[in-house]
């Protein structure tokens, strides 16, 4: 079943108010193995109201709402989708008890004739209690020509009526309209490393386009999709499946297949960052870092603290921007805090000071460049890692908005840490 969410209201179709009910309802018809396949704003405008609906109504088994059903003169949803599919507006006559008892119990003092209107419903179909507010929702039936009726489903904009209908109605009335059950499951496998279209080419036919069609779904074939946020990449395995054990099984094969052909670029699951890992394999090894950052603003530190919730793997950070606090601080004189040199000492004097088995350091950016700019960032940044055995300094290239460089700068020196880590243990074995 594809389905589409409308969320209806110039308050949205402006950018005045963020449309959380689409993304509720998206997640919750995902859950019932629904493919939500469109999401459409539209403004409080009539016309525009009952194109959007007549399309949805057209390309869609089920179409959910959200807003415009409330009692003023800018609420048009149940006009639009009576207008959009041929009918007449009707009065319910319990619905207008309904809204009459709430008008009494909550003393809102006389009804008005908008009031009057939300008990008006689209020739043909059936009102969805709202027990929190006073507009009811509307369950219709759509015959069409090509294929299955379409279900339609208008829900208030109001988050928590919406929510108590979409439990109490919607969902149940979805679950017995399906001939099988089905649920969905999602597992996300997280990456770095890699740019988004190397790690796609080392994946070949995965996130294929055909690969995301509803009957490939059907068939139980896992479906992959792949998102990017500040260079950390997550792929997402997709199943539907009877219940969600079977789903689990689906996904298990496709899993593996990416874990075996990613290798190390794959460092964790679900809500898993480059700090988790590296904590979880410093945890394994019983062993310790210590880190000394001047381009990454401590962000380093921060993340790693985060993920260390015990305090046993990270002994402390040190936030250093130029060459006077670094010969302050650590006593590393006469070099250029953007060099090679600098890292290099950084990462080793860190580490003797502290006696943590590894020292990570992140050195300044080159001079001229500032974060604050409005202007990309070139150059390269240097980082270094001191063990037992020796300083390992890498130059990664700068590039980007300076609101990111940042962000992947720390991950770089974090994802440094984690492959030498790796390696350790691969010897190890
Ligand atoms: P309406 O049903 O259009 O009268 O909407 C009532 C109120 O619900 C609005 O004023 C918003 O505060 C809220 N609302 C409406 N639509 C949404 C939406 N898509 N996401 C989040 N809140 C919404
Ligand atoms: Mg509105």
């Amino acid at each position: 079943m594809r389905a589409e969410i409308i969320a209806i209201g110039d308050e949205l179709s402006t950018g005045q108010r963020l449309d959380t009910n689409s993304q509720w309802l998206a997640e919750r018809l995902t859950e019932l193995g629904v493919d939500v396949m469109f999401h459409t704003t539209v403004g409080d405008e009539l016309d525009s109201n009952v194109a959007v609906f007549r399309a949805a109504i057209d390309r869609a088994d089920v179409v959910v709402s959200t807003g415009g059903l409330g009692p003023t003169a800018d609420d048009l949803t149940r006009e639009a989708i009576a207008v959009a599919t041929g009918v007449e507006l009707v009065q319910d006559e319990a619905s207008l008890a309904h809204i009459r008892s709430l008008f009494a119990r909550r003393g809102y003092g006389s009804m008005t004739e908008r009031n009057v209107v939300q008990a008006q419903f689209p020739s043909g179909s059936r009102p969805v209690a709202n027990p929190h507010g006073t507009a009811p929702g509307i369950d219709m039936t759509i015959p069409r020509e090509c294929c299955q009726p379409c279900r339609l489903f208008a829900l208030p904009g109001v988050p928590a009526e919406m929510f108590a209908m979409w439990r109490e109605t919607v969902a149940p009335a979805l679950l017995a309209a399906q001939t099988t059950r089905r649920v969905t499951l999602h597992r996300r496998i997280k990456c770095f490393g890699a740019g988004e279209s190397k790690l796609e080419a080392m994946l070949p036919d995965m996130i294929r386009r055909g690969r995301r069609s509803t009957q490939r779904l059907s068939t139980g074939e896992p479906r992959v999709g792949i998102t990017v946020s500040d260079t950390t990449i997550t792929l997402r395995i997709t199943a539907s499946g009877p219940d969600e054990a079977a789903c689990r099984k689906l996904i298990a094969p496709t899993e593996s297949q990416i874990r075996e052909l990613l290798g190390v670029l794959v460092f964790g699951e679900e809500e898993d960052e480059l700090q988790h890992a590296v904590v979880r394999l410093l945890n394994e090894r019983h062993e310790t870092v210590a880190v000394a950052e001047c381009a990454t603003d401590g962000l380093v530190d921060h993340w790693l603290a985060d993920a260390d919730a015990d305090s046993s793997t990270l002994l402390g950070g040190v936030v250093l921007h130029e060459a006077e606090s670094l010969a302050a601080l650590l006593g590393i004189t006469d070099v250029d805090p953007a060099s090679p040199a600098a890292a290099e000492a950084m990462a080793r004097v860190i580490r003797e000071r502290t006696g943590a088995d590894y020292g990570l350091a992140v050195a300044a950016l080159p001079k001229d460049v500032r974060y604050s700019s409005d202007r990309e960032i070139a150059g390269s940044l240097q980082m270094a890692l001191a063990t037992s055995e020796n300083v390992r300094v890498k130059g990664i290239p700068l590039s980007g908005h300076p609101a990111v460089v940042r962000t992947r700068a720390a991950k770089q020196a974090l994802n440094m840490l984690r492959l030498a880590l790796l390696n350790h243990a691969t010897i190890e074995r």
